[in-house]
């Protein structure tokens, strides 16, 4: 009898005893390789000894103090961190709880900045269909993922949406990288245009896309081009890193790869790892200034913005990721996990691709190989497979889209930064078996 009410109350979730590096380990004793990173948090697995000593030792010197008195050492530090690693323009840090929350002040700051700017009429949000960017109403809303929004439709607020850049699917036979991003950013030019270019406030999107989809990758340039159409209408970019971001796709942010800076990034799990739930807002100059030189308050905030303990223990990650050459141990080892998995799934009869970046891999799965063919329904097969995983011993994280024809169902692998040549070897022998047990 459990009084929780869990996620699957019909099949209720192991109990979960104790971490150890890359395993968590329940209370019956087995033994689980944490593959996915939970939802591709883990980044530096888990227990790991400096981290649990420096949240251990802040809680001792200081737990909490509400952000209208103080701010805390850890945090400042912390923003420090940020900035410094970050280019030159991404100036400042807000630190927030979780991933949706992140999204939801990235989004307001956006809006406060253009009222203060002396637009106030912008305020319509543009997002990429088959996206996901958190689960609050307003994050919810912005997203474009039919299935995750269905039930709640009735009290979403309005937003809008165009083509994700999913080029294995989407780009039209015998089109150029060059014309399939270039026919996106027409897209997004022309839905702002639409719209009113004076009404909307940002696009967001994911840098590199995670739950909805698996590991994609936008085509080279789109990004620079999507950022070229926001410049000329004056819409802010806000680019979401809650999943790829913090070294999880082998740079330090996912947008290095992609030639182009956010006004306002998302960051969250690889940030604190786990250790804390913990998100930040990095946010231009150019927003904040408007914003400081304008009425002088950003008016948002939450309870437990940039609480100390959650601060500490994302500086005791970062310092960690940053002593260690993480962000390119997880470079090295994403090369090392997609080679491993080409070998195992590039003949599988249910594979179609091989994809990631970084320590953020995926296989596509298909009822049959060749033009798209999905499976209905695939929610099932996400169950089935993540079960057939569990059961030997690995933690992944299928997911995607499939509904009204959306695709990608995938299975994602999102490792700690500090795992093993040899335990990724057998979580792809685990993962092979796993599909094969499943289809
Ligand atoms: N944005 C992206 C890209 C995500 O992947 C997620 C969570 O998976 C979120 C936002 C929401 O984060 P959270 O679950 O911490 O609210």
């Amino acid at each position: 009898m459990t009084h929780i009410f869990h996620r699957t109350p019909r099949s209720l979730p192991q109990l979960a005893l104790r971490g150890e590096g890359s395993f968590l380990i329940d209370t019956a004793g087995r033994r689980y390789y944490d593959g996915s990173g939970g939802a591709a948090v883990s980044c530096l697995g888990h227990a790991h000894p400096e981290v649990v000593e420096a949240v251990i030792a802040q809680i001792r010197q200081l737990e909490y103090a509400h952000t209208s008195f103080f701010t805390s050492e850890p945090a400042e530090r912390l923003a420090d961190i940020l900035v410094q690693h970050s280019p030159p323009g991404l100036g400042h840090a807000y630190f927030l709880s979780s991933g949706s929350e992140a999204v939801e002040t990235a989004l307001k700051m956006a809006r406060q900045y253009h009222v203060e700017a002396g637009e106030p009429g912008r305020r319509h949000n543009i997002s990429r269909l088959q996206s996901y960017h958190g689960n609050t109403l307003g994050a919810l809303a912005i997203g474009g993922h039919r299935g995750r929004r269905a039930l709640y439709q009735p009290l979403l607020p309005e937003s809008h949406h165009v083509s994700p850049c999913f080029a294995l699917h989407y780009r039209q036979d015998g089109e150029s990288d060059e014309a399939y991003g270039t026919r996106l950013a027409d897209e997004l030019d022309q839905t702002i245009l639409a719209l009113g270019p004076k009404t909307v406030s940002a696009f967001i999107a994911e840098t590199v896309i995670g739950a909805t989809a698996g590991a994609v990758c936008a085509v080279p340039g789109y990004f620079p081009k999507i950022r070229a159409v926001c410049d000329r209408h004056g819409v802010l970019l806000i680019l979401d890193e809650v999943m790829s971001g913090m070294g999880r796709t082998g740079s330090y942010h996912a947008f290095e790869r992609e030639d182009v800076v956010p006004d306002l990034l998302c960051l969250a799990k690889g940030l604190g790892g786990g250790y804390q739930p913990i998100a930040a807002v990095m946010a231009h100059d150019k927003v904040v200034d408007t914003i400081v030189g304008g009425s002088g308050a950003f008016q948002h905030g939450h309870t437990y913005v940039g609480h100390p303990v959650a601060c500490a223990a994302a500086l005791a990650v970062q310092h960690i990721v940053a002593r260690d050459g993480l962000v390119q141990q997880s470079a090295q080892l994403g090369e090392y996990l997609q080679l491993r998995l080409r070998e195992r799934f590039t003949d599988h009869p249910h594979v179609s691709d091989i994809r990631g970046r970084g320590l953020f891999q995926a296989i596509e799965l298909v009822a049959r190989r060749g033009p798209d063919s999905a499976f209905e329904p695939a929610l099932q097969l996400h169950a089935h497979i993540k079960r057939q995983a569990l059961a030997r011993g690995l933690l992944c994280y299928p997911g995607g889209g499939t509904i009204d024809g959306e695709r990608g169902d995938h299975v994602l692998l999102a490792p700690p930064y500090l795992t093993t040549r040899a335990e990724l070897d057998a979580a792809v022998d685990i993962l092979g078996a796993a599909v094969d047990a499943s289809i």
